[in-house]
């Protein structure tokens, strides 16, 4: 854990500080999530061309087709979570990294698997400057999980599913979170589920609109 270095130093804290305050207001209360999104420089993993709207609590594109998900969509799905700072946690669309920073901060080890090999460098490079090293960036098709890595205590998908990918649900350890958006391409519901030892419990957590996830459990097509 690296909490209270990653952003130290940098002149950004202040837009932080605002950015969490947006989150409070808006209904996030996990303390440790909150206190990630202010250490982790959201602005590094952001192309220059929209750098300046780095602390808005909005989506912005990152390349290759894809955006960085809204940091109050985040944070959300990471308080839905639960973490306590030992589990070992599966993301699924590393994209920017951004979110990956975030959960490396709150969870002990994070693995997390994108398809597009060159986010994934992009990726791997932003944290690797932040010196985050419980983290591994994956390049692969995310909708078959990570097996050798399996269990997880957590999966984290970042991309909308027509439903959950079963290896998803395989991977997931006895009482571990997955969290999901679930619907068609164009909108979807945040939805959470739970690996109990009575099965699978489902619930939605709200209406939002994630990019596509492209795979063999996914989407099929581009
Ligand atoms: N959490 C990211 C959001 C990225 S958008 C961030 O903070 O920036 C969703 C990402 O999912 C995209 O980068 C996309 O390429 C990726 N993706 C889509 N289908 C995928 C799949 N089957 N496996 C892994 N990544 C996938």
């Amino acid at each position: 854990m690296v909490a209270g270095s990653v952003g130290a130093g940098d002149s950004f804290g202040g837009y932080r500080a605002q950015l969490v305050e947006t989150l409070r207001g808006k209904g996030v209360r996990d303390l440790a999530v909150l206190h990630a999104v202010q250490q982790v420089p959201r602005h590094l993993f952001i192309p220059q061309a929209v750098r300046h709207r780095a602390y808005e609590d909005s989506a912005l594109p990152i390349g290759a087709g894809q955006t960085i998900s809204q940091p109050y969509v985040q944070a959300r799905s990471i308080e839905l979570a639960r973490l306590g700072g030992h589990e070992r946690v599966l993301e699924i669309g590393t994209g920017s990294g951004y979110q990956t920073a975030l959960l490396s901060l709150v969870a002990e080890s994070v693995f997390s698997v994108e398809r597009v090999p060159a986010l994934a460098q992009q990726a791997r490079e932003a944290l690797q400057s932040l010196g985050l090293r419980n983290v591994t960036v994956l390049v692969g098709d995310g909708t078959l999980g990570w097996r050798p890595f399996a269990p997880y205590d957590a999966i984290l998908v970042a991309a909308a599913s027509p439903n959950v990918p079963e290896p998803l649900v395989d991977q997931l350890a006895p009482g571990g979170r997955l969290i999901i958006p679930l619907g068609s391409r164009e909108s979807q519901e945040l939805t959470l589920v739970r690996r109990t030892a009575d099965g699978i419990q489902t619930s939605v957590v709200a209406d939002v609109r994630f990019v596509p996830l492209l795979g063999e459990f996914g989407f099929r097509g581009s």
